[in-house]
C-alpha cells in the first residue's frame, strides 16, 4: 500500500516528530510505501495564490478556484503545488500528523489542503463525498494536544473532539470521498508521565496495521 503522511511539525525531536518517526518504521517494515512531506522541512508555502500556476486564465481577475479549475485541465499548476498532488494521487492512505493549534490544523497544514485539494482536480461537477475522487481510499488523523481529555469529552472544557475535528475529518476528507478512520490522539504529551508518552507511542506502532 502507498501511504503519505503529510507532517506539520516545526520540531523534529517534538513528539509529533516521535509518532512520524514511528509511522515511518513500522509502515516501511510492514512491506508498504510511504511518502512523507515535512512541511516545515520543505519549507511549504502555505498560502495560495498566483504563484500556484505556471499561468492565468484570467490575469485580469483572480479568483483562485477557477484558476484551479482551469489548471486542473491545463495542468497548470506551478511545481510545489503539482508535486504534493502527485504524491496525494499515489496514496491510497493519507495521515496527517499534526498539533492541534487553535481548534484546527496548524496553517501550514490547512494550507497544503488549501492549494493541492484543488477545485476540478480533487473535487466538483458532483465528485465528492461518497462519489469523491478519492473513494476507496482511507485517510486519518494522527494529532496531538495540549489539554488532557477529560477537557475533549461531550460535556467537557472544550467540547467533543470529534466535533472539533469535524471541519477536517468531514468538509476536507471525507469531501473529496476518502474514508476516514478514527483519529489517533495523543492527549498533552508534554504533561503527561514518560509511561503515558511510552504508550502513545506503542499505540502509534500497533495503529499503523493497515492491511497489505
Ligand atoms: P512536545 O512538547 O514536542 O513533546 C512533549 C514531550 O514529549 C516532551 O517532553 C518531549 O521531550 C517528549 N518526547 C519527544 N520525543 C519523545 C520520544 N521519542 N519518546 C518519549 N518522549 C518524547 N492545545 C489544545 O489542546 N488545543 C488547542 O486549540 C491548541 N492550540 C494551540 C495553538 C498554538 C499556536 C500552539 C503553539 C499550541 C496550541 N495547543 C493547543 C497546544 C499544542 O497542541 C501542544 O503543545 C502540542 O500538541 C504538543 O505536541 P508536541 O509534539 O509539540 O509536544
Amino acid at each position: 500500500m502507498n501511504v503519505l503522511l503529510v507532517h506539520a511539525h516545526e520540531e523534529p525531536k517534538s513528539f509529533n516528530g516521535a509518532m512520524r518517526d514511528v509511522a515511518v518504521r513500522t509502515l516501511t517494515e510492514e512491506g508498504h510505501t510511504i511518502e512523507v512531506s515535512d512541511l516545515y522541512a520543505m519549507n511549504f508555502n502555505p498560502v495560495g495564490g498566483r504563484h500556484d500556476f505556471t499561468s492565468l486564465a484570467d490575469p485580469d481577475f483572480f479568483k483562485y478556484g477557477v484558476e484551479q479549475a482551469k489548471a486542473a485541465e491545463a495542468k497548470t499548476f506551478a511545481p510545489d503545488v503539482a508535486s504534493e498532488q502527485e504524491k496525494l494521487f499515489r496514496a491510497d492512505f493519507l495521515i496527517f500528523q499534526f498539533p492541534l493549534w487553535w481548534f484546527g490544523l496548524p496553517a501550514i497544514l490547512k494550507g497544503w489542503v488549501d492549494r493541492v485539494f484543488a477545485a476540478g482536480l480533487t473535487y466538483g461537477g458532483g465528485r465528492w463525498y461518497s462519489n469523491g475522487v478519492f473513494r476507496g481510499k482511507r485517510a486519518m488523523l494522527s494529532l496531538t494536544t495540549g489539554g488532557p481529555p477529560s477537557i475533549y469529552s461531550p460535556r467537557g472544557l472544550n467540547g467533543d473532539l470529534n466535533t472539533i475535528l469535524f471541519p477536517i475529518n468531514h468538509g476536507m476528507l471525507y469531501f473529496v470521498g476518502f474514508d476516514v478512520l478514527p483519529p489517533f490522539v495523543a492527549y498533552a504529551p508534554a504533561r503527561v508521565a514518560p509511561e503515558q508518552r511510552d504508550s502513545y507511542l506503542r499505540n502509534t506502532r500497533s495503529g499503523c496495521d493497515l492491511g497489505r
